[in-house]
């Protein structure tokens, strides 16, 4: 016989001062313990301590296991039985805290939160136990794991005004996820990221950081939902209390620092410029290099790509961001790819679209290159000057749908490198 058993014997009897005294000694903090508080106190009468103390037990309810099912039965038997003899003006303090609350409210609040709970489930009860289940999917713990690196896009056609393909469903996407030896890093979280990421079974318990490059909608449109979920997750302390790392360019950065709400809950903050730019070292051994664009947003041109340098891999991965070629670019470029023998560099272009121009200034002897992005001609002098062993095609206009991978395949071959296609959760992994 537990303590507990003996404490529960004593009430039956009619013991109260012994089975308060026993139940003193008792050093658990179980729910059990708790109700037997309470019905001591609903035998000596003292019906404001035991209703407060079986609201908490009650709602505590998620925490019953099946071995405790007949407890909570015996709970709002209880529940029950104090709430028919406590006099309202104590309920109506308990409950709302404020003697205004008309009678109305009362009785519509004690239906849902305690209504048909003898045998079934309390419709606050069924809320309670929808909303586990409906968060399930967002509790799926860690799945990136250390000594493991790889690229996933989440992202399909490039969709810079998707709101107005309302017929088009398949366009819809934006960003990079990287694992970094367990460090998740984020790149451009633009329209359906996090759906994308979700449905692919990522977690967010695998972010670390999150780099923005540019601010157009289609590179930031899912930062808001990130940084509350960020947010949410530190005022909540919420398991481990992990730091975040932000990256953004300068614009990003400054239109959304309201939003970088609770300072404490990042470890950095960090404007990025390709302007004099020195390494950021992410972690051990694995550093970021903000790289110069040609790409005009709103009002400026503050927009950066992203080379980050992996040195237990020897592997440099290069993400042009949106980005028009210039030779200076090219020169930017060649200042941070490293030439050592052995290293292998992944690079990841965004084209775009194809304009008839680029085919005809080869014939008036006269570079023409598209201004935002690459484009087929940018992308091949960013091919020739980066001299990748891997190139990833990005950022892909849906009208290439139907050639896109025959673009692979002759780059392939005219180039000698291994070309891919960066949709649909592919994932390049990293070796
Ligand atoms: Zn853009």
């Amino acid at each position: 016989m537990t303590l507990l058993d003996k404490v529960e014997e004593n009430i039956r009897g009619g013991y109260y001062k012994s089975a308060e005294k026993l139940l003193k000694k008792e050093n658990s903090d179980s729910l059990r313990k708790y109700y037997l508080f309470a019905l001591i106190c609903y035998m000596k009468n003292d019906l404001d301590k035991a209703y407060k103390l079986l609201l908490k037990i009650y709602f505590n309810s998620n925490e019953f296991t099946q071995s405790e099912i007949t407890l909570r039965r015996e709970v709002i038997d209880l529940l029950e039985k104090v709430t028919k003899v406590i006099d309202k003006g104590t309920y109506n303090a308990i409950i709302s805290k404020s003697d205004e609350n008309p009678e109305g409210d009362l009785d519509i609040i004690r239906t849902i939160y305690f209504g048909g709970i003898k045998y079934d489930l309390s419709m606050s009860e069924i809320v309670n136990l929808r909303k586990i289940r409906l968060s399930e999917n967002l509790k799926t713990g860690i799945t990136i794991f250390g000594n493991n690196y790889f690229i996933q896009f989440y992202k399909n056609y490039s969709s810079f005004t998707p709101l107005l393909n309302l017929k088009r469903k398949t366009s819809l996407g934006g960003g990079y996820f990287l694992n970094l030896d367990n460090y998740g890093l984020i790149i451009d979280p633009g329209h359906d990221f996090l759906n994308n990421f979700y449905s692919a079974g990522r977690s967010f318990e695998d972010i670390n950081g999150i780099i923005v490059t540019h601010f157009h909608d289609d590179h930031y449109a899912d930062l808001p939902s990130l940084l509350a979920l960020i947010y949410q997750r530190g005022k909540n302390k919420i398991k481990s209390y992990k730091k975040y790392d932000l990256f953004f360019d300068i614009e990003t950065y400054e239109k959304f620092q309201d939003l970088f709400l609770k300072k404490s809950i990042y470890d950095r903050t960090v404007k990025l410029s390709s302007k004099k730019a020195k390494a950021i070292s992410i972690k051990d051994g694995i550093s970021l290099i903000p790289l110069k664009t040609k790409h005009i947003t709103t009002i400026k041109n503050s927009g950066v790509g992203i080379l980050i340098n992996i040195e237990k891999k020897s592997t440099q991965v290069i993400i042009t961001g949106d980005s028009g070629w210039h030779y200076r670019i090219g020169e930017n470029y060649k200042k941070n790819l490293i030439k050592e023998s052995g290293w292998k560099r992944i690079l990841v272009a965004h084209i775009s679209t194809l304009h008839n121009e680029e085919a005809i200034s080869h014939v008036y002897n006269k570079s023409w290159f598209y201004g935002a992005h690459l484009g087929l001609h940018g992308l091949l002098k960013c091919i020739e000057c980066v001299n990748p062993t891997t190139v990833i095609l990005s950022e892909i206009g849906e009208e290439l749908a139907p050639v896109i991978y025959k673009i692979a395949r002759l780059i392939e071959s005219k180039y000698n490198i291994n070309c891919e296609v960066g949709m649909n959760s592919f994932k390049f992994i990293i070796d």
